[in-house]
């Protein structure tokens, strides 16, 4: 299933969690939800509120969920026209889930506790999300302390806003500061990569934040100025956008090719996968052992632990030109893509003949 999703990614244009909801949505309501496909089929429920009855019931097994979709299905044959509405299906549905399964509510707790995690999305304008999915009565409890750290903040006479209080506290209690204390600075270690006259504070032309993309000169600035900082300047070429500088001298012969690989290419290679590289495996373009693939820069590529695994999965082949930044993706579908990466930074224009026509 997973290679299947995956092969649809660059079908539907779309990303890897998009499609997995997709194929989840439709297996569900095949096999458990019958008559709320054929109510879909009739032009009556869309899909945004049949993939919302679907995650209702999704804690349910499946002799429940077909017993909620009859229920429900009779219930909307004879409802108001304002039932049909996602937001009160959802709340009816809610109800039959309570009907059809009454000593199930602990489980279905533990069961939806078991997809808790932390998720990381990045933004516009510099902003990022970082979201945490936990159980309720902790996640109110984090809120409250969060909410007092900050009004103590308020208290001692900060000026800054309820919001952007809170945000600091939760930053500095992760990142182990006082909490609220200062605006909060990251000590982790993050690529920033830079054109050489960037980091001179010579030009305008912006930075590229690992796995973010680009971010306006002076951030940049910002981050690699800060005494605290431990994240690595990687400085470019502004003729040619390629890394010129680590920012460091010495490593091991091996691990020096390694970031050197991570920095050029920053992100897994396949096109609709953006895994930072740091996060990624080392992957031979041409197989070391079989191959005679040489560990060297022009034959070492990334690849996340997924798609490292996918290069040996049936129907897969692909092919990195590492000097051309070029990937000829074939799926299992028979489908072949190819990508080029991008540079770091876009290459400056040669300076224009000032004698030249305009055109
Ligand atoms: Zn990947």
């Amino acid at each position: 299933m997973a290679w299947f999703a995956e092969s649809l990614v660059p079908e539907y244009r779309a990303s890897r969690e998009f499609v997995l909801g997709r194929i989840h949505t439709a297996v569900s309501l095949v096999s458990r939800m019958p008559r709320l496909l054929s109510l879909m089929d009739d032009g009556k429920v869309e899909y945004y509120a049949a993939s919302r009855v679907v995650d209702v019931t999704g804690v349910l097994s499946d002799e429940h969920a077909r017993e909620v979709d009859s229920l429900l299905a009779d219930k909307l044959a004879a409802a108001a026209e304002t039932m049909w509405l996602p937001h009160n299906l959802v709340r009816a549905v809610r109800r039959l889930v309570d009907k059809v399964d009454p000593t199930g509510r602990v489980e279905r707790a533990a069961k939806a506790n078991n997809d808790r995690k932390v998720t990381l999305e990045h933004g516009e304008n510099c902003q990022s999300r970082l979201v945490t999915t936990m159980r309720s009565e902790v996640a109110a409890a984090c809120y409250a302390r969060v909410d007092s750290l900050a009004r103590q903040r308020k208290r001692d006479g900060h000026k800054r806003t309820y919001d952007q209080l809170r945000a600091d506290v939760v930053a500095d209690l992760l990142l182990g500061n006082d909490p609220g204390a200062t605006t909060p600075e990251a000590s982790a270690v993050v690529y920033v990569h830079m054109p050489v006259d960037t980091a001179l504070s010579i030009s305008e032309s912006g930075a590229e934040l690992d796995g973010y993309g680009p971010i306006p000169g002076a951030i940049g600035r910002e981050i690699a100025a800060n005494p605290k900082s431990i994240w690595r300047k990687v400085l470019c070429d502004p003729a040619t956008g390629d890394p010129v500088d680590l920012g460091r001298s010495r490593y091991r012969p091996t691990a020096t090719l390694r970031e050197a690989m991570r920095v050029r290419d920053r992100e897994c290679v396949i096109p609709w996968c953006h895994r930072p590289a740091r996060h990624c495996d080392t992957d031979h373009e041409r197989e070391w052992a079989r191959d005679n693939g040489p560990t060297s820069l022009t034959n070492l590529t990334a690849r996340c632990r997924r798609h490292h695994r996918m290069k040996h999965a049936p129907g897969w082949t692909s092919r990195y030109d590492v000097a051309r930044a070029r990937l000829s993706i074939t799926t299992p579908l028979g489908r072949t893509y190819t990508h080029t990466r991008d540079a770091i930074l876009t290459p400056k224009p040669e300076p224009s003949d000032p004698d030249a026509p305009p055109f």
